[in-house]
């Protein structure tokens, strides 16, 4: 097929193309069985590494480079949490949360105050908190369509409760996993300690165990929990981004690239988070090729290590490209998870979110409608200042926090059709981009 080919076949191929091949199931397989828990900086961060590397080429991109970004590293060790009341003892599922401080050998054992927010926190002060473990347990609210929007209003906790809580003279804090599933997975996911204020540990506990503990607290205000939490964090260390190119025919000096990120948490295989975004940019590259669809500029596959902690694969690699002089012309992330797609969500206005609204209808025959204002991503966010149009993938959303940085995202619960689709819907995107010049 020749670049004078019309756009709606282009497309056409790619779709079949994306629905007729195995290679996007058999990616998605190897980094889920064989490289679960790419924490930055583990033995099967740099399994995944190289294995992007090999897929790309396979894919058929022109060149394929690994770029080095410095990453933390931070290991989890023993964790469990057992609350002791009126003589029985319940046992929760908990996950410590990412750059936590360990327990003291042994553990903490202290009572618990349970929160709902901030201002509960603040209220209760010194007198009430000092030496105890503070519960943050706010659940997601349900009611929100979005289920991102649902995240946010409780994600708040994970990352900020422990330092709050510490203020005010805490011991260690868990916090209700974020997330609108009720099941028994805790969620794991990045705390952030403010400086001058003491570290304490922290965990996230599972929906149902959050449950049972405010249950437990209710019949029991004076019960304790017996926390443990043996992690160590270690100095920076080195990891990459892998990059795979196909050179643009007209101006192979300008750039779109469309990625996710490699990197996961240490208790998951990662399927829906992110090592399907990482396949579908593996696939755009290999729609392109086998369609024989010669890009005008040069498209690029960037999968993008340490998003989960500090995102610094994404700054390296803004960096780099500011610093080569790079021209960046869009920049599309898919991480939010491999659902079916719905549309992409467009960082643009006026005039350019029109044209790109109308691309829609190039989509009409495969049931992807929502072409909007929004979208970006962690790792493409640097891009903006080098001029790039951020693109968002947006897929159907509503069980993504089902996976979310838990053991419960493994690689049986990712839709083969709904994997292929995405694949093919982002290659057709970019692809209209760039042959429209929008
Ligand atoms: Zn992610």
């Amino acid at each position: 097929m020749s670049s004078g080919q019309e756009p709606e076949a282009v497309i056409k191929a790619f779709f079949d193309n994306a629905l007729s091949g195995r290679e996007a199931i058999n990616n998605l397989e190897y980094l889920c069985r064989q490289t679960p828990g790419r924490l930055p900086g583990s033995q099967a961060s740099v399994r995944a590494v190289r294995f992007a590397a090999e897929a790309l080429k396979k894919a058929g991109a022109d060149s394929v480079w690994l770029q080095e970004v410095t990453v933390p590293k931070w290991e989890r060790g023993r964790e469990s949490c057992t609350v002791i009341s009126q003589k029985k003892t319940t046992s929760l599922s908990v996950s410590t949360l990412g750059l936590s401080v360990p327990t003291v050998p042994g553990g903490i054992i202290a009572e618990v105050v349970e929160v709902k927010d901030f201002e509960q926190l603040k209220s209760l002060g010194k007198e009430n908190i000092s030496g105890k473990v503070v519960f943050f347990s706010q659940p997601a609210d349900n009611r929100l369509i979005n289920s991102f929007s649902g995240y946010a209003g409780v994600v708040v906790f994970r990352i900020n409760g422990a330092s709050e809580a510490a203020k005010y003279g805490a011991s260690a804090v868990i916090v209700r996993s974020a997330t609108q599933a009720t099941h028994d997975f805790p969620h794991t996911g990045v705390t952030r300690y403010q400086d001058n204020i003491p570290k304490i540990p922290a965990v996230a506990v599972s929906p149902s165990g959050a449950e049972t503990l405010s249950s437990l607290l209710k019949s029991d205000p004076r019960l304790k929990v017996h926390l443990i939490t043996e992690c160590r964090s270690f100095p920076d260390t080195i990891s990459w981004n892998v990059i795979g190119e196909l050179r643009g025919s007209l101006y192979p000096d300008e750039y779109i690239t469309a990625g996710g990120h490699l990197d996961s948490w240490d208790i998951t295989e990662g399927a829906h988070d992110d090592a399907g975004g990482c396949v579908q940019a593996i696939e755009m590259i290999r729609l392109f090729k086998s369609a024989n669809v010669k890009p005008k500029r040069s498209i690029r596959a960037v999968m993008f290590m340490n998003e989960e902690i500090s995102g610094t694969g994404g700054t390296t690699y803004a960096a780099e490209a500011m610093k080569k002089g790079e021209k960046h012309y869009a920049a599309l992330e898919s991480d939010r998870g491999v659902m079916s797609p719905r549309g992409f969500g467009f960082d643009a206005e006026g005039e350019r979110l029109q044209k790109l609204s109308e691309l829609s209808s190039y989509f009409r025959p495969y049931n992807i409608r929502d072409f909007d204002r929004g979208g970006g991503g962690a790792d493409i966010g640097p891009l903006k200042s080098l001029g790039a149009l951020l693109i968002g993938y947006m897929p159907d959303t509503q069980r993504y926090f089902d996976f979310h940085h838990s053991a419960n995202d493994t690689f049986e619960k990712v839709n083969f059709r709904e994997l292929q689709l995405g694949s093919a819907a982002i290659a057709s995107l970019i692809y209209l981009i760039d042959f429209f010049d929008l």
